[in-house]
């Protein structure tokens, strides 16, 4: 309980586990450093409201500046971790600083993947993960006519629906035969793919993008194994994101797509935990890696209720997630693979369905679409039993 506790990262699970902390009774000092300048945020407004223009910058805080005063949290930002002692267990920072801990909790996140295809380095070019990041998209939408939005996950249709409301010509490339083939059913999918195209997007998928062609050292068209060209004054390249895991990979830490921690999210050194989107971990039989809200509030909780003495449980909260597309407010409960049977429950004529994901005869997930009610109990379901039988 009087641990000094160093945290790095200040997203949502940096900021989720030192406001726990001290929620559980935790009277050691609590120290967060995060690479960000400025005070936490939440990041799903980037490629929606604040994106849109109808939330500000300040309205994206998870906490105003009295919170981290009343509750002791020592916040240094913008600094970033450099390495980690784990001998004598002291994280080394930019700023020329170092700081000792008994327990060190990586919430390190994840950051956009690039291109490495020829072109990349034109301007025009952006991804989205940070405020600065967002910032400068909703800038450069402001004189954009057509956008390429180069991924169609969640982030890259999200952001297109909101460039095609604000009357930008859009065009999303996809690798796969159908967006978020990964993540969704394809009646789903489908769905969503035909809500877009209803709106004027247009869908290239089954695309493989080449390249990215420019004038004067700017953007003007993107290149497609077809032999397309696409004209593009601004591109989002929104293809995914890759663990910050180099911290940990060089204190000599595990490592299995992300940083690899044990069903009570410590690390292979029992002084260091870790949470979040940066972090693989043991979940109903599997090891996965997910990238959402509710696993980054979750894992801080578990950490820190075993910080101050409890939790001995495994952690084994169900992963749910949303999305907002124009109209189209997706809700997911549980984890599905591509494999999963899908059996669609309700009209999805009437825009309000869900579609049910079933393995080996039990369900094992739930996306619903504008229907809340569904998604609500589905979490409930999925929680109390960890697969449910037919
Ligand atoms: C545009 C966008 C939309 C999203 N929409 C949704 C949504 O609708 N629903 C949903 O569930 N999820 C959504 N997400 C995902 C969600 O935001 C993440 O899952 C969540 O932020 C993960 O929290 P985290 O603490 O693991 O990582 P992050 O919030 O990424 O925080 C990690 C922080 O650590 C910092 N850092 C990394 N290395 C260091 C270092 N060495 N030293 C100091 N600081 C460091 C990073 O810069 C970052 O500030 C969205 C994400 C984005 C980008």
């Amino acid at each position: 309980m009087d641990a000094r506790v160093v945290i790095v990262g200040t997203g949502q699970g940096g900021f989720q586990l030192a406001a726990s902390l001290r929620e559980g009774g935790h009277v050691g000092p609590i120290t967060l450093v995060g690479d960000e300048p400025g005070l936490p945020y939440q990041r799903p407004p980037l490629s929606k409201a604040f994106l849109k223009g109808s939330v500000a910058a300040e309205g994206l805080l998870l906490r105003p500046e009295a919170f981290y005063e009343r509750l002791q949290l020592r916040l240094m930002s913008p600094v970033r971790a450099t390495s980690i002692d784990r001998a004598s267990k002291r994280l080394h920072l930019s700023n020329g600083q170092s700081l000792s801990y008994d327990h060190l909790v990586l919430a390190t996140g994840a950051r956009v993947r690039w291109s490495d295809l020829p072109g990349a380095s034109l301007k025009g070019l952006f991804g989205l993960r940070t405020l600065a990041d967002a910032r400068a998209l909703r800038e450069g939408i402001e004189t954009a006519r057509r956008i390429a939005v180069v991924g169609a996950g969640f982030i890259g249709l999200e952001l297109a629906a909101v460039a095609r409301a604000l009357g930008r010509e859009i065009e999303v490339i996809e690798a796969a035969e159908r967006p978020l083939q990964r993540a969704l059913s394809a009646p789903m999918a489908n769905h969503l793919s035909d809500w877009h195209r209803a709106q004027g997007a247009r869908l290239h998928c089954g695309a493989v993008l080449t390249g990215f062609e420019g004038i004067n050292g700017h953007v003007q068209a993107v290149r497609l194994n077809n032999g397309t060209h696409l004209a593009a004054d601004l591109v989002v390249v929104a293809i995914g994101v890759a663990p910050n895991d180099q911290l940990a990979r060089d204190a000599g830490l595990a490592i299995d797509n992300g940083i690899a921690v044990d069903e009570q999210l410590l690390t292979s050194d029992t002084a260091i935990s870790a949470l979040g989107d940066g972090v693989s971990f043991p979940w109903r039989g599997d090891r996965v890696r997910i990238e959402s809200v509710q696993n980054a509030v979750d894992q801080a909780r578990h950490i820190a209720a075993r910080l101050c003495g409890g939790a001995n449980a495994p952690y084994d909260k169900l992963p749910w997630f949303w999305s907002e597309q124009g109209t189209c407010r997706l809700q997911i409960a549980g984890l599905s693979r591509p494999g999963d049977e899908a059996r669609i429950d309700g009209d999805p004529d009437s825009g309000r369905f869900s579609v049910q994901r079933w393995r080996d005869g039990r369900l094992v997930a739930v996306e619903s679409l504008n229907d809340p009610g569904t998604h609500m109990r589905a979490r409930k379901t999925l929680s109390e039993t960890a697969l449910v039988p037919a």
